[in-house]
């Protein structure tokens, strides 16, 4: 099912709620296989509206990634989405691309510009290829019956002129026709509810998704925030280094920290969760099952 259709879904007795979905990466080792495997057996079961999957950065994970989301589809019966970037191709090897994912029954796209290649300072457009993600919703609008989604920075994106300017892009990214939006990562809720308010004033009218990464190890969310900029608020940081030394307890609170934050985004309205699994599923499990054992007992109030 589109996921444009899942948003738009009235409101009335089979409402489902928020949507909330796992993102998954395409693993590189027989062990990252399964991680990936056990952490789709322990998360399909909560039901989540969609799966994505990523596409390498430099575009290095093509084939992987269709062969992942059809193999979630056929052995778990989720919906998924496959995530494309500009990387590393022509406008002819995207269309190649976008043909084999339609043909695969793919009915959700995530049409990005894509990170730079490992190694790589800045990304750059391959020679016959796209330079913005933009042009890459445009291309897929004008030739495909996928729905669309899109990336946004509530911080701004890391290589921005300045907020104006990437929130007037994310607009036209938005009028090429992205159908739906994505957040990088963020930890302060403030960012998001005044991000939504400017993308609103921007006349920015798609549903906007928060993207919530669950905090399990300090140096892998000090590495991941640096890449893509997003801040970490200094109590959260104080926090994190009363636990140095303490892995578990940093699990822990990480969990405790996403439930809230993730309860917290629901009660001011945000259409739903999409959460960054890292193909684990522990913390993302014990957060969605807690966040819906709240919203029932809401209902039963
Ligand atoms: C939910 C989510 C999923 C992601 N999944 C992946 C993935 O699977 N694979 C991957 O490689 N990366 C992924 N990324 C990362 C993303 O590819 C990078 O953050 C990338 O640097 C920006 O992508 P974009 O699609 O927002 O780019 P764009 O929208 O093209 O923007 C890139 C930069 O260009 C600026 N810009 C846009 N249009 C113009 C214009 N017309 N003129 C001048 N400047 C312009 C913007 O302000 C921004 O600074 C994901 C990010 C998110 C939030």
């Amino acid at each position: 099912m589109r996921i444009d259709e899942i948003l738009t879904r009235d409101a009335g007795p089979g409402d489902p709620g928020p949507l909330f979905s796992f993102e998954f990466f395409p693993p590189k080792t027989p062990d990252g296989e399964r991680n990936l495997q056990d952490a789709l057996a322990r998360l399909a079961p909560l039901a989540p509206a969609f799966v994505s999957v990523t596409y390498g950065a430099g575009g290095s994970t093509r084939a992987r990634t269709i062969e992942i989301v059809k193999s979630i589809k056929r052995d778990h019966g989720l919906e998924t989405m496959a995530h494309l970037t500009c990387s590393g191709a022509t406008v002819a090897e995207l269309h190649a691309i976008l043909d084999e994912m339609a043909a695969a029954g793919i009915d959700n796209v995530l049409a990005l510009r894509g990170d730079p290649p490992a190694g790589a300072a800045r990304w750059s457009r391959a020679e016959g290829g796209l330079e913005y993600s933009h042009e890459l919703v445009a291309l897929i609008k004008d030739r495909y019956d996928f729905a669309v989604g899109a990336a946004c920075f509530p911080e701004t994106h890391i290589e921005a002129a300045s907020p104006e300017a990437d929130l007037q892009y994310l607009a036209h990214k938005v009028g090429a026709g992205a159908d739906f939006l994505i957040t990088q990562l963020f930890f302060d809720n403030a960012v998001y509810v005044d991000f939504v308010a400017r993308a609103r004033e921007a006349g920015i009218d798609v549903p906007i998704i928060p993207g919530i990464l669950p905090i399990t190890h300090v140096g892998q969310l000090e590495r991941m925030t640096k890449l893509c900029g997003a801040s970490i608020p200094p109590a959260l940081e104080r926090e994190l280094r009363a636990r140095e030394g303490e892995p578990e307890a940093v699990v822990d609170f990480g969990v405790a920290y996403a439930t809230l934050q993730c309860a917290e985004l629901l009660a001011a309205g945000a259409p739903g969760i999409h959460f960054y699994t890292l193909n684990r599923s522990p913390a993302t499990r014990a957060i969605l099952s807690a966040l819906r054992l709240t919203a029932t007992a809401n209902t039963l109030a």
